[in-house]
């Protein structure tokens, strides 16, 4: 029977041991949800890093015998190839390349031969279960010369890619030492998705420039083979948090929220730590705000979640640093006894608040400087049941390309933040719905499911096409 094999670099699981024991839970993430209704099928798999050091050989194997049961396949990484696989090539090469933020990038040949290395090694764990006829979907930047080198060992199997951070103009992708090597092995592939046009466009440009190839609007010919470039804004599971908004405990934390902020409009901020997102430059905005405004003080509080990420990076304690600075400052200059002006959390929260948040707050904000989709603005839509709420969101946010009611700034304009921020408190109620439903018809319907479905079909169609040709 054929299968589908989907290829990521981290399983959807959490893992955590104690005493010896590992237990294994499913993650709720996104795209383990959209996926899900593949991957636990017959036996079609999902084959990724389980996200823990694990060295043991025994150990490894009654870990793989537990994920094996859900339809899951590890490839075990050493701390080594973490360090110079994950956090060195895809993480600090390739990660700030691709946002654009090209002066935090390291080019370091130890780097590149681990991600060269482990990309092997998914490889050889694909090759020991793909056959004939089965598709495999390869996710993201950590893996993008797995298509070449499945390529290389199986010319006539359907591989499809799909790529979740932008894909950076060709001055910018231009600078990687390994460029060519790069783009041939994401050319192994069949169909070659992104979230936008523009990245679309610009893996285009990069290959017809730096590859002895010729490209046409969306296909590329390359060793005599079509590739179909295409544009797939991914979507978000839209009723999950539509209806998490009746739920008990969501409805328990949003009447502590209402009795704790009575008098207060809240401004929503949810982010990883990452340079991408704007966070300072938000900060500053909101400085800017309370300096410009003093008759927002004491009524609008800014409520700022920052999710640890890769702290270990110096770039990444640099940031959380200066945000702790920042914040103090904003705090310790506007605050009154009975009022601070931010809320800052650096830690993740449950579902469940969230939820509420999403739910209570006034406006949600946000400004990266740079995201691939950011599926936070889609999470606030669609948790506003009553179709009311403001999102202000930076249109280098590959979302904005189709949340296109938001209030839409530029996130270096720290001047257009203000500005949009004391718009959205005015903006009359009528406005706000009227917006707010135009927006939640658009991540109702281009919800995950469909997103998969969508590239699935694809896929399928140009491996039609390309039998019709031979
Ligand atoms: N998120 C989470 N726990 C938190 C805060 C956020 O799981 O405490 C989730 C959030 O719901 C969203 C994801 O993290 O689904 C962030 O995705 P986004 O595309 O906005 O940014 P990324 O982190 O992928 O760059």
């Amino acid at each position: 029977m054929r299968k589908t094999i989907i290829v990521s670099n981290r399983l959807p699981v959490k893992i955590s041991e104690t005493e010896g024991d590992y237990s294994l839970q499913p993650s709720e993430g996104g795209l383990a949800t959209g996926l899900g209704s593949i991957y636990r099928e017959g036996n079609n798999i999902w084959i990724g890093w389980p996200g823990q050091e694990i060295t043991d050989q025994k150990e490894q194997e009654k870990v793989t015998k537990k994920l094996r049961k859900m339809n899951l396949m590890p490839v075990y990484l050493t701390q080594d190839e973490i360090n110079n696989f994950y956090e060195g090539f895809s993480n600090e090469t390739l990660w700030p390349v691709f946002h654009y933020m090209a002066v935090y990038a390291h080019y370091e040949q130890t780097y590149w031969d681990a991600y060269y290395q482990v990309n092997k090694k998914f490889r050889d764990i694909i090759m020991k279960v793909a056959e004939p006829g089965d598709t495999i979907w390869i996710h993201d930047y950590q893996l993008l010369l797995l298509p070449g080198m499945i390529r290389a060992e199986m010319p006539e199997i359907s591989i499809g890619f799909f790529q979740h951070i932008p894909f950076p103009s060709f001055e910018l992708f231009r600078l990687i030492p390994w460029r060519a090597e790069i783009l041939e092995g994401m050319l192994g592939a069949d169909l070659m998705g992104f979230h936008t046009f523009d990245d679309t466009r610009h893996f285009l440009n990069a290959a017809s420039r730096i590859l002895p190839v010729t490209t046409t609007a969306n296909v590329v010919s390359y060793n005599d083979r079509a590739i179909v470039v295409e544009t797939f804004p991914m979507g978000i599971d839209y009723n999950k948090y539509a209806e998490m908004g009746s739920d008990p405990e969501v409805l328990q934390q949003i009447k502590n929220l209402k009795e704790n902020f009575q008098n207060d409009r809240l401004v929503l901020s949810i982010d990883r730590l990452d340079y991408s997102k704007g966070i300072l430059q938000r900060l500053q905005a909101f400085e800017l705000l309370l300096q410009l405004h003093p008759e927002y003080i004491g009524k609008v509080v800014l409520y700022m979640i920052v999710v640890p990420s890769r702290d270990q990076v110096p770039q990444y304690k640099e940031l959380r640093d200066e945000i702790d600075k920042q914040v103090g400052n904003i705090n310790a200059r506007f605050r009154t006894l009975a009022w601070h002006p931010i809320q800052y959390f650096y830690r993740s929260f449950p579902l469940e608040t969230l939820s509420a948040l999403y739910n209570f707050a006034d406006i949600c904000l946000v400004t990266p400087m740079r995201d691939g989709m950011n599926l936070v603005s889609k999470e606030y839509v669609a948790s506003r049941n009553n179709n009311d709420g403001v999102l202000i969101l930076s249109e280098m946010a590959g979302a904005s390309k189709e949340l296109i009611d938001a209030i839409i700034v530029n996130p270096n304009n720290i001047g257009a933040i203000t500005r949009a921020i004391v718009d959205a408190l005015n903006m009359p109620l009528p406005e706000q719905q009227r917006r707010m439903k135009q927006m939640r018809t658009v991540v109702a319907k281009f919800n995950i499911n469909h997103w998969v479905k969508l590239f699935m079909t694809r896929l399928q169609e140009v491996n039609e096409m390309q039998q019709n040709m031979l």
